[in-house]
């Protein structure tokens, strides 16, 4: 699940993704976090967001990869 940790850098758009998320999808380590306009927020594994990509782009999700690779379509 996602803890919102109160005060990190002061930056409001993400925080990092740890070992303690998990993927929405299955129960893989969460590779990439996708913000919805709507402020909801998914958490995916590398496969997932491989499959949900196109449509979060469509949703304009903002998407944030937290192991530090390069989100690629
Ligand atoms: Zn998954």
């Amino acid at each position: 699940m996602t803890a919102r940790t109160t005060t990190h850098e002061g930056t409001a758009s993400t925080v990092e993704l740890t070992a303690a998320d998990r993927c929405d999808r299955c129960s893989a380590a969460a590779r990439v976090r996708a913000t919805l306009p709507s402020g909801f927020e998914l958490l995916f594994c590398k496969h997932h967001y491989n499959e949900h990509a196109a449509r979060l782009a469509e949703q304009g999700a903002a998407v944030y990869e937290g192991a530090g690779e390069p989100v690629s379509a």
